[in-house]
C-alpha cells in the first residue's frame, strides 16, 4: 500500500529515469485504465520532453514541455518498473509510458486500480489536496484548523487527503500510536498537546530521515519494525497491552487500547 514515502521514493526513480527526456508514446494496457486514457488522448504526450516530476500527496506528475502533465497514482499496489522498451513487458503491466531514449517506464499493479491521465495546461484532474504530509509547514495550529469541521475519529480524518495529503492506512495508524492517541478520539476534539505530539509523529513516519519510511520502502522488510499495523493480537511495544484491530471507515485499523486514549 504505497504512502507518502514509498511514493516519494518512486517518483525519485521516476525522476532519475525520466526528467529531460521525451516521450515515444503512452499506452494503457488494461481496460480499466483505458477508460481515463484513451489511445487518442495519449497521443498528446507524444514527442513532449518531460521538464520535470512532482509528488503532490500520493499523486505523481510528469509535467511535459506544452504544459500538459501526465498524471498517475498507484492506489493500493501500483509501481514503476523501469527497463527498456526491448524487455518483455511484465505480465502485470497495466500501462507504460515509453521515452525515445528506448527505455520503458512500466505501471506495474497486480490488481489494475492504478490510474494513468493526461491533464491538459490548466487542467487538474488531481483532487484538492491538504497540506503535505511532509511539508515543513505542517504544525499542530495547522492541523487543529484542518480537523476542526471533521466529525469523524482522528484515524479516518488524518486519511482524507483533503486534510492532510499522503498518509494512509499504515502510516496513520503509526503516528497515533507514536502520539499515544485513540484512533477514535472525535477528530475536532484533540487536545492541542496531543495535536503537537501527533505532528512530531507525522513528521517521524513521513518525514525525510524517517528510519521507519527508508526500512518500509525495502519492500515489507519494516513491517516488523510497525508498531500496531497489521499487529493485531501481539503485545504492545511501549505498554506491553494487547494490539487490537476495528474497522472504520471501510478499513482495519490498528491499535493498543491499552496507552492510546
Ligand atoms: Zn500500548
Amino acid at each position: 500500500m504505497p504512502e507518502l514515502p514509498e511514493v516519494r521514493a518512486a517518483a525519485k526513480r521516476l525522476d532519475k529515469a525520466a526528467t529531460g527526456k521525451t516521450v515515444a508514446a503512452v499506452k494503457t494496457f488494461h481496460p480499466a485504465l483505458r477508460r481515463k486514457l484513451s489511445p487518442q488522448r495519449a497521443r498528446i504526450a507524444k514527442g513532449q520532453r518531460i521538464v520535470s516530476i512532482e509528488r503532490r500527496g500520493k499523486h505523481q506528475l510528469l509535467h511535459l514541455e506544452k504544459g500538459d502533465a501526465i498524471v498517475t497514482h498507484f492506489r493500493m499496489n501500483g509501481d514503476w518498473e523501469i527497463g527498456k522498451t526491448s524487455d518483455p513487458l511484465h505480465r502485470f503491466a497495466r500501462a507504460a509510458i515509453e521515452l525515445t531514449d528506448g527505455t520503458r517506464i512500466s505501471l506495474v499493479d497486480l490488481r489494475a486500480l492504478s490510474q494513468i491521465t493526461i491533464d491538459r495546461e490548466g487542467e487538474s484532474t488531481v483532487p484538492k489536496l491538504g497540506l503535505d504530509a511532509a511539508s515543513p509547514d505542517l504544525t499542530a495550529e495547522h492541523l487543529k484548523e484542518a480537523l476542526s469541521k471533521r466529525k469523524i475519529g482522528i484515524k479516518p480524518a488524518l486519511m482524507d487527503q483533503s486534510v492532510l495529503a499522503g498518509l494512509g492506512n499504515i502510516y496513520a495508524a503509526e503516528a497515533l500510536w507514536l502520539a499515544e492517541i485513540s484512533p477514535k478520539a472525535p477528530a475536532s476534539k484533540v487536545p492541542m498537546p496531543k495535536l503537537e505530539k501527533l505532528v512530531d509523529a507525522i513528521k517521524f513516519v513521513v518525514g525525510p530521515k524517517s528510519k521507519l519510511a527508508s526500512r518500509y520502502t525495502e519492500k515489507g522488510a519494516a513491517k516488523h519494525r510497525l508498531a500496531v499495523y497489521d499487529r493485531e493480537g501481539q503485545p504492545c511495544r511501549r505498554c506491553g497491552g494487547e494490539i487490537a484491530r476495528i474497522t472504520q471507515a471501510g478499513r482495519s485499523t490498528y491499535f493498543c487500547p491499552g496507552c492510546q486514549r
